[in-house]
């Protein structure tokens, strides 16, 4: 293509609010026969909300809600997020909250300012990609019913007096940390998980205390979109870390038939280069922090402009609107440039 070719072609992808960065990169695009989604925030919209939780070994609501909220803040996943707002309307409109030490507002990575005043302090936060976090809250004694023993009596070992050892995410990470998943909890999980809902699991003092149901609802249109690149001829193909229940019922309520779920994010970069194998070029289409190696890895990345700052580098393409339309666009746009010219 000429230059001029290439300039009116990145004209009319600004014009959509798709950022292209380099004039190869549109040139990478003609040459894609295969696109790869994310799903959290990518074919989600990335709001997800708690829709049930369960409580487990003694634990109260508040208590369960207080740890959870104390670990998630410290986290910028959409999961945490959600979690942290159900907690929020159970916990802060309550006066004189036992709280503890108060957390100064905080800017999140949504630009959203909080008031996480309430949100009790959490120490020596470790966060474990593809499978949740680690640290240390303080305990108080209503964080359990009366009569229920305690976790932080246990030999958990390590913490200050009164801490408590608490994980929050997913059964790999309790599986780990050899934290035992009871035939409740698994209930729980199947039930959350066959309606395309994620569970976060929490874990206080090596027991788990709680499951939160979290719903991510697919983009409207996410279907439209997958089943056009797939008329074009586009192998459409879903990696997320996310289980694999929850990955096959949102796949197959798009259309999608190949999956791999449960993936960590160096794998994501894994599956792109098993795929840049086949034919033509890969395109992989990301939001999080976890997306980065993959969409540095493929052929063409491509950013929800709505997502993490890390995400929005590693890409070739920045949607800035958080529409999926903005794929196909960019993927005829180049087409056509290339097209045209040879
Ligand atoms: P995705 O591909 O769905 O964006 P991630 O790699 O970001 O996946 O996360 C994979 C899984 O790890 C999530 O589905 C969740 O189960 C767990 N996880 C990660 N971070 C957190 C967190 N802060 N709180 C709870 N769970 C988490
Ligand atoms: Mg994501």
């Amino acid at each position: 293509a000429t230059p001029t070719a290439v300039m009116v072609g990145s004209g009319v992808a600004a014009s959509h609010g798709i950022l292209i960065k380099g004039a190869d990169a549109l040139e990478r695009a003609s040459r894609v026969r295969t696109v790869v989604f994310d799903k959290t925030g990518t074919l989600t919209r990335g709001a997800p909300a708690v829709t049930a939780h369960a409580l487990f070994g003694g634990a109260s609501l508040r208590g369960a809600l207080a740890l959870a909220a104390a670990a998630e803040a410290a986290s910028e996943h959409p999961l945490a997020r959600a979690v942290l707002a159900y907690a929020r309307t159970h916990l802060a409109p309550v006066e004189g909250d036992t709280g503890g030490e108060a957390l100064p507002g905080a800017v999140r990575a949504d630009g959203e300012a909080q008031d996480l005043s309430w949100v009790r302090r959490a120490r020596d936060v470790e966060a474990i990609p593809g499978r949740g976090l680690k640290c240390w809250v303080r305990a108080e004694e209503q964080d359990w019913e009366a009569g229920a023993a305690s976790p932080q009596r246990q030999p958990a070992g390590g913490g200050g007096s009164g801490e408590v050892r608490v994980l929050i995410g997913n059964r790999r990470l309790m599986a780990e940390e050899d934290v035992g998943i009871s035939r409740e909890t698994a209930d729980f999980m199947r039930e959350a998980e066959g309606g395309a809902a994620t569970c976060v699991l929490l874990a206080a003092g090596q027991r788990l205390a709680a499951a939160f149901a979290v719903a991510d609802p697919v983009r409207p249109e996410a279907a439209g979109v997958v089943a056009a690149l797939r008329a074009r001829g586009f192998a459409v193909h879903l990696v997320t870390g996310d289980n694999w229940t929850t990955a096959r019922i949102v796949a197959a309520r798009l259309g999608i038939r190949h999956v791999a779920a449960e993936v960590l994010p160096a794998g994501k970069a894994d599956q792109v280069r098993a795929l840049q194998g086949g034919k033509g070029g890969v395109a992989m289409v990301g939001d999080g922090v976890n997306d980065s190696p993959a969409l540095a890895a493929a052929d063409v990345g491509i950013a929800i402009g709505s997502g993490t700052d890390i995400a929005v580098e590693a890409a070739d393409y920045v949607l800035m609107r958080p529409d999926l339309e903005g794929v196909l666009l960019a993927l005829d746009l180049s087409a056509t440039t290339f097209r045209r010219i040879h």
